[in-house]
């Protein structure tokens, strides 16, 4: 479970000046959720993604992650839980350009010092599940974005997270493959991985089972997808 009370952070400008970016979030997202982040431009959706991803900071507020307080972590610390609950998934796929579908996948668990032959081994029943079993010797300049995506989803899952942080995950996908990826969100959740998705694609937030709207550092509506469309 995701808890944030009365979250606020700030970013330095210049020399004696504050742009308060949050002010003051409180959101709980329950164990097996999946929601969608939406919001203009601007207003904090990344940075309300990379506290959640004990990627960064907040100035003050608490940020309750499956019962541990995310704050005051030392850089290990931060990695520390990181691995243990959370998986990442980016617009544009972050995969390493010169190691095939397979090395992909596997590379959180060459990170956790699994031995080559069981990192393998798991990483290509992940392919599998995914769809992606004839590709896993490919490298990823000759996969589609689709299957770049689906690879980054299985490298996102292989340490079995609780939570899935996406940001913009079909920003760079034509409509029909972010359909596909969306199904995949839907199918990773069905089986109990709780998935959060930053978008500003109404396809894909329609998708979701909740929507949090964020409108200039503040909660403004959160609530189910059909009914945000009604408001829209
Ligand atoms: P969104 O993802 O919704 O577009 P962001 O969270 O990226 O919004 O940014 C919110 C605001 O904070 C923007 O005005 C942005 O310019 C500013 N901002 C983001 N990151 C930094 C940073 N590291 N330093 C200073 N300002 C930042
Ligand atoms: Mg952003």
């Amino acid at each position: 479970m995701v808890t944030l009370n009365s979250i606020n952070k700030s970013y330095p400008v210049g020399k004696s000046n504050y742009l308060h970016v949050l002010k003051g979030i409180d959101l709980v997202i329950d164990k097996g959720e999946l929601v969608s982040i939406m919001g203009p431009s601007g207003s904090g959706k990344s940075t309300l993604l990379n506290i959640l991803g004990i990627l960064d900071s907040y100035d003050d507020g608490e940020y309750i992650l499956e019962d541990v307080v995310m704050k005051n972590l030392s850089e290990k610390q931060s990695a520390f839980y990181r691995n243990k609950f959370l998986g990442f998934v980016f617009q544009s796929f972050n995969l390493l350009p010169f190691k095939n579908a397979m090395e992909n996948v596997a590379l959180p668990l060459y990170y956790q010092k699994v031995g080559r032959k069981d990192r393998n081994r798991i990483a290509l029943n992940y392919l599998d599940k995914f769809g992606l079993k004839d590709w896993a010797t490919h490298m990823p300049n000759e996969l589609s974005g689709g299957q770049k995506q689906r690879v980054a989803i299985a490298r996102a899952m292989i340490n079995k997270p609780s939570v899935i942080l996406a940001d913009e995950p079909t920003g760079a996908l034509d409509s029909h493959t972010s359909e596909e990826v969306m199904q995949i969100f839907r199918d990773v959740n069905k089986e109990g991985t709780t998935v959060i998705i930053v978008t500003h694609d109404r396809e894909v937030s329609g998708r979701t089972d909740r929507v949090i709207s964020l409108r200039d550092g503040i909660i403004e509506h959160s609530g189910n997808a059909e009914l945000n469309k009604e408001i829209a």
